[in-house]
């Protein structure tokens, strides 16, 4: 079935996106439940390229989690290593919507992810080609292979919209 979806500036073919882009359009749905429960959108989804399934799918949720921890990346390798009833992701690809940060980098080279695929690069908070750029680092044990970049607008855009709406709501008050 051929459908057409919203993504990011401009409709396409969902038959026309590579793998990448639909599995980072399903962590952006993620990122945008998490704004509508008032937290910052950033989503995840960690998937098995072998069966080619979705093990584990999460939004960023600190505030409501009451738990500084919560970032999309985090509950997802939670609930991946749950599911998968193992504390080593080996094989499994990890989707985010944003740079991960250094706390999500190092759970993802704790995890032995084998491949990280992010959208929009996070020049404050980003830890893989900003800041510490952890995998970079000796003292990383395991780095994944990275790509960068996939829906980048998508995220931004959503980034963008959710900090907007926020100032607008508190200049209002
Ligand atoms: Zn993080």
């Amino acid at each position: 079935m051929l459908k057409w979806l919203d993504v990011s500036r401009g409709s396409r073919l969902l038959g026309a996106m590579t793998e990448d882009e639909i599995l980072m359009y399903a962590a952006l749905d993620e990122a945008r439940k998490a704004a509508s429960a008032g937290e910052v959108p950033i989503g995840a989804l960690i998937f098995d390229p072998s069966s080619k399934t979705v093990v584990a799918r999460a939004g960023n949720a600190p505030i409501s989690n009451h738990d500084p921890s919560a970032h999309a990346e985090i509950l997802a390798l939670r609930a991946a290593g749950e599911a998968t009833k193992n504390y080593r992701l080996g094989g499994l690809w990890l989707y985010v919507t944003l740079e991960p940060c250094a706390m999500c980098a190092g759970a993802i080279s704790h995890a032995r992810i084998g491949r990280l695929i992010y959208g929009a690069p996070d020049e404050k908070g980003g830890a893989v080609e900003h800041g510490p750029k952890f995998f970079a680092q000796p003292t990383c044990h395991w780095m994944p292979e990275v790509t960068a970049g996939v829906l980048a607008d998508g995220s931004r855009d959503m980034l963008k919209g959710f900090f907007r709406a926020k100032r607008e709501k508190r200049s209002n008050l």
